[in-house]
């Protein structure tokens, strides 16, 4: 068995951990020039988005052999729709940093795998599959999984963000769910230590956002985050994607072709999380390399949860700010506490379960 796995991120370098832990030697290939080469974010890991698994971090290193250092824990999280706020205070998830810096998760997973790396590669999936017995498509993206008609396609987002400085809480998350800075979209703080922190927009490129300008709403989102910290927060470095693709695969595998992470569709269309499913989509495409498993059965909750998600999606993009004031009204205290800290409870489950009959007679839903 010669198997390719393309792309060097959270996905791939997960698969090729656990194939060398069971004795098959894989090859990677990645476009850049080293892991992580691109630009540096803060991101989170959320119990309440990855429920049964109360602990991310755990449990990668408890069941998967996966070990990762986050940057901080998050004991709380600060809300913000227009005119309310909520603040949700316990064990919520961890912060993580991305991108080209020692730290980051993507290059913690590379000093843990002894695997070639083809770096600068511009293999095409066609000359992997000519050269290798199997593939595992871990590129980041759907693009692969569209172009070989195993994708269903439903959102894409652009999003723009930047690494401030400043004095931050580095245990505390923000995030703002108000259209009038980020319409159907939301915004967050995420700390990367007390110094620094990553500040984002993110915006659904849908048809009702078609006049939409990034530019002028970032600059009406920095405005509001330094005039409520009351801080400068002076930009050190920047970035700006547009149209990332979030969907779903229809297979998870096509004959010996594997489609993990961002390529299965790990990217939650809700609030577009999605690093715990790509790295578990890498472990669990390498354990049915191994025989250890079937990697149809083992997504199978995965792909439930992305498609409860895309119901809260879908249900983001009926409510107006009115409507998100009362979301966030109703989340302060007791409703807040119970959803974001009992663990028994899958929030996204229940909601995205109450919330389906709604958005079938809105507008359909695929499931
Ligand atoms: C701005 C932003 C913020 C986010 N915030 C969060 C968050 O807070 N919490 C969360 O859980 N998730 C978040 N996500 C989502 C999360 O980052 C992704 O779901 C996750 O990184 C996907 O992992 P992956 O392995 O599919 O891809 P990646 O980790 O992106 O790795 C893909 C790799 O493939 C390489 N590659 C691409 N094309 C090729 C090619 N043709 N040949 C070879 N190599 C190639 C890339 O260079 C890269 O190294 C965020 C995403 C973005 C963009």
């Amino acid at each position: 068995m010669e198997i390719a796995i393309m792309g060097a991120g959270l996905s791939g370098l997960a698969c090729a951990i656990t194939l060398e832990k069971n004795g098959i030697s894989p090859t990677i290939f990645e476009k850049r020039s080293k892991v992580g080469d691109r630009f540096v974010n803060g991101e989170v890991l959320l119990d309440i988005f990855t429920r049964p698994v109360q602990d991310c971090i755990a449990s990668l290193s408890d069941e998967y052999g996966i070990y990762l250092k986050p940057t901080s824990s998050i004991q709380k999280m600060e809300l913000y729709s227009k005119n309310e706020e909520a603040v949700i205070e316990g064990h919520l998830g961890f912060t993580n940093i991305r991108g080209r810096e020692e730290d980051s998760f993507e290059s913690q997973l590379g000093q843990q795998t002894k695997t070639q790396i083809h770096f600068n590669s511009n293999k095409t999936y066609e000359d992997l599959l000519s050269e290798y017995t199997h593939v595992v498509l871990a590129t980041g993206d759907g693009a692969y999984a569209k172009e070989t008609k195993n994708f269903r396609k439903d959102l894409s987002v652009s999003i723009k963000g930047a690494t401030v400085e400043g004095s931050f809480d580095r245990y505390t998350v923000m995030a703002w769910i108000d259209y009038y800075i980020s319409p159907y979209g939301y915004c967050f703080l995420i700390p990367y230590s007390e110094k620094e922190a990553c500040i984002s927009i993110a915006i659904p490129d849908l048809p009702e956002n078609k006049d939409v300008n990034i530019g002028q709403l970032w600059e009406v989102f920095y405005h509001k985050v330094r005039s409520q910290l009351k801080q400068e927060l002076p930009i050190t470095d920047q970035f700006q994607i547009t149209n990332y693709l979030m969907g779903i695969c229809h297979s998870p595998r096509i004959g010996n072709t594997f489609y993990v992470g961002n390529n299965f569709g790990t990217m939650m269309p809700f609030m577009g999380f999605g690093q715990y499913a790509s790295i578990v989509s890498g472990v669990y495409a390498a354990y049915d390399l191994c025989g250890l498993g079937d990697y149809h059965t083992l997504m199978e909750p995965l792909r439930q949860s992305y498609e409860d998600a895309l119901v809260l999606r879908r249900t983001m993009e009926h409510l107006s700010n009115e409507g998100l004031d009362r979301m966030i009204r109703s989340l302060q205290g007791y409703w807040g506490e119970t959803l974001f800290l009992t663990k028994t409870i899958n929030p996204i489950r229940v909601a995205s379960y109450l919330l389906r009959p709604y958005i079938k007679m809105k507008k359909g839903v695929t499931s």
